[in-house]
C-alpha cells in the first residue's frame, strides 16, 4: 500500500469513528434562557453531541446510550462572557508593585488559579485585557486550549500598548531605580505600529491600547486623552490589516470619541460617555461601549490601592454610572465586562447584578453577557446562545435569574465545549450563596476543585 493510500484509509477510518467517540448528553432543567432575549423555554431539554449543541426543545428525543443530566428546578443559560479580565493578575497586589515583587511564573500559576475560579463562576469565555508580565496570557490561553488547566476560552491582548507617562507606564519608582518596566511603551504612529506587529508576532488575538489615563495609575488623569488621534488610527489600521480588532481603554470623553472615530471595536470603561459619544456610537455600529461598573466598592476596600487612586476611583465611578444610564436610555447595545481582579476573580456575575440595580432589566443584562458579547467578539457563530450548532457552553443556577438576578452568584453547573466542569446544582440551589463545587472533567482534566 502506498503511503498516500494508507493516509487516505486512516483519514476515512478516523472520520467514521467520530460519531462513536462523540458522546451524546441530554441536559434537562425547569427553564432555559437561551441568550437571545426571547421568553424562557419551560421546561427545557438540550441535546449535546461532542462539543456541539444538537437540539433544544421542551421535550426532545433521548437517544439510546445518551447520558442524561437532570438539573431539576434549575435555570439553564449559555456560558457567560466577560469582555474585560486580567486573569494573570492577583486582586491583592497592585500591578506596579508586581513589577518588583513578583515573577512571570507566579503570574502564570495565579493565572491558572484565576482561570479555574472564573470558569466555575459560569464564565466560559473571557477577553483578557493584558497581564502585568507580557505574554503570560498567551501561555495561559494555550494551556487552557490544550486541556492542561481548566479555564474559560480566552482571547488575549499579550502586551497592552501605552504612551510614555500615561496609564500603563509605572510611575511610583525613582527614575534612578532600574525597574523591569513592562516593554509596552510606544510613542508616535511608527512605534505604535511596531507594538501592534510585535503583539501579533508573539500570539496576541487583539490589541489593547490605553487611550486615556487610568484610575489605578499616577500618570495622566483618567479624563485626559493620552494617545493622539493619529496614534490611535495607526493602531486600528495596522491591527485591521491583520484582520484583528483594537480594544481601547478610555475613560475621558475626548478619548472615547477619538477611539470611536478611529474605528476601535470596543471602548472599555467608557466612563465619561456623553451625548455626543452616544450619537457617534449610534451612527457607527462597528464600535461598542463596554463599561466596568461593579468594581468601585471593591477598589475602595482594597488595602493595596493608594489613597490617590481611590480618590480617582470615587470620581470616575460616579461619572461612569451616569454614562451607563445615558447609554441605557439611548438603547445602545452595552457589552458586559468586569475588569477583574479590580473586583475579585470569580465574582464576575456581580456586574450583572449591579447593572440591574442601576435600572437595566435582568434579561437585557443576560443578553449582554451572552449573545451581545459574542457578537462584539465576532464569535456569534460559535458561542453566546443555546441554539443548535453552537458550542456546548451551558451553565445552570438554582432559581430564576429573571426574578432574582443574584442567583447568578451561585452557578451550580458548568459545561464548556461539551465537557462538564462542575455539577452540584442541587447544593447550589439549597445553599443560596457562593461556594466551591465538585470538579468533574471527562478525561481532559485530573484536578479537583
Ligand atoms: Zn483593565
Amino acid at each position: 500500500m502506498s503511503r498516500r493510500i494508507a493516509l487516505t484509509v486512516l483519514i476515512f477510518a478516523w472520520a467514521a469513528a467520530q460519531p462513536a467517540f462523540a458522546q451524546t448528553v441530554v441536559v434537562r432543567a425547569a427553564r432555559l434562557i437561551d441568550g437571545r432575549g426571547g421568553p424562557p423555554l419551560e421546561p427545557a431539554m438540550v441535546r449535546i453531541n461532542g462539543d456541539r449543541i444538537e437540539e433544544v426543545g421542551p421535550t426532545i428525543q433521548v437517544p439510546a446510550g445518551a447520558t442524561v443530566i437532570d438539573l431539576g428546578s434549575a435555570t439553564l443559560l449559555p456560558g457567560l462572557i466577560d469582555l474585560h479580565t486580567h486573569l494573570t493578575d492577583r486582586n491583592d497586589v497592585h500591578w506596579e508593585t508586581a513589577l518588583t515583587t513578583t515573577t512571570p511564573p507566579e503570574a502564570a500559576l495565579w493565572g491558572a488559579r484565576n482561570a479555574r475560579v472564573t470558569l466555575m463562576a459560569g464564565f466560559t469565555t473571557c477577553r483578557d485585557m493584558g497581564p502585568t508580565w507580557p505574554y503570560v496570557d498567551v501561555e495561559l490561553r494555550k494551556a487552557i486550549e490544550a486541556g492542561a488547566v481548566p479555564g474559560p476560552r480566552l482571547l488575549v491582548a499579550g502586551n497592552y500598548v501605552s504612551s510614555t507617562g500615561g496609564a500603563g507606564d509605572a510611575r511610583q519608582f525613582s527614575i534612578y531605580l532600574d525597574v523591569p518596566f513592562v516593554r509596552n511603551l510606544a510613542d508616535g504612529p511608527e512605534e505604535v505600529v511596531k507594538a501592534v506587529r510585535t503583539n501579533f508576532k508573539y500570539g496576541a488575538d487583539f490589541i489593547k491600547i490605553l487611550v486615556t489615563g487610568a484610575v489605578l495609575s499616577k500618570g495622566i488623569p483618567p479624563g485626559a486623552q493620552q494617545y493622539s488621534d493619529a496614534e490611535i488610527a495607526a493602531a486600528v489600521t495596522e491591527a485591521n490589516r491583520w484582520g484583528r480588532p483594537v480594544a481601547a481603554h478610555a475613560h475621558g470623553a475626548e478619548g472615547i470619541k477619538a477611539a470611536i472615530r478611529a474605528g476601535v471595536r470596543t471602548v472599555d470603561h467608557g466612563s465619561y460617555l456623553d451625548d455626543e459619544a452616544v450619537r457617534l456610537l449610534k451612527d457607527n455600529r462597528r464600535t461598542y461601549y463596554v463599561p466596568t461598573l461593579a468594581l468601585g466598592s471593591y477598589m475602595q476596600e482594597a488595602p493595596h490601592v493608594p489613597a490617590s487612586e481611590k480618590a480617582r476611583g470615587r470620581i470616575v465611578n460616579e461619572i461612569a454610572v451616569g454614562g451607563f444610564k445615558r447609554a441605557l436610555a439611548a438603547n445602545l447595545p452595552i457589552g458586559l465586562a468586569t475588569d477583574a481582579p479590580v473586583m475579585p476573580h470569580g465574582l464576575n456575575a456581580r456586574e450583572l447584578e449591579y447593572r440591574v440595580s442601576l435600572g437595566e432589566s435582568p434579561m437585557h443584562a443576560i443578553v449582554a453577557a451572552t449573545s451581545l458579547n459574542a457578537e462584539i467578539l465576532g464569535m456569534q457563530d460559535r458561542i453566546g446562545s443555546v441554539t443548535p450548532g453552537k458550542l456546548a457552553d451551558l451553565i445552570a443556577v438554582g432559581g430564576n435569574p429573571l426574578t432574582s438576578i443574584s442567583v447568578l452568584r451561585d452557578v451550580g453547573f458548568v459545561m464548556k465545549d461539551g465537557v462538564v466542569y462542575k455539577n452540584d446544582i442541587r447544593a447550589a440551589a439549597s445553599r443560596g450563596s457562593a461556594g466551591a463545587g465538585a470538579f468533574i472533567g471527562r478525561g481532559r482534566q485530573d484536578a479537583k476543585e
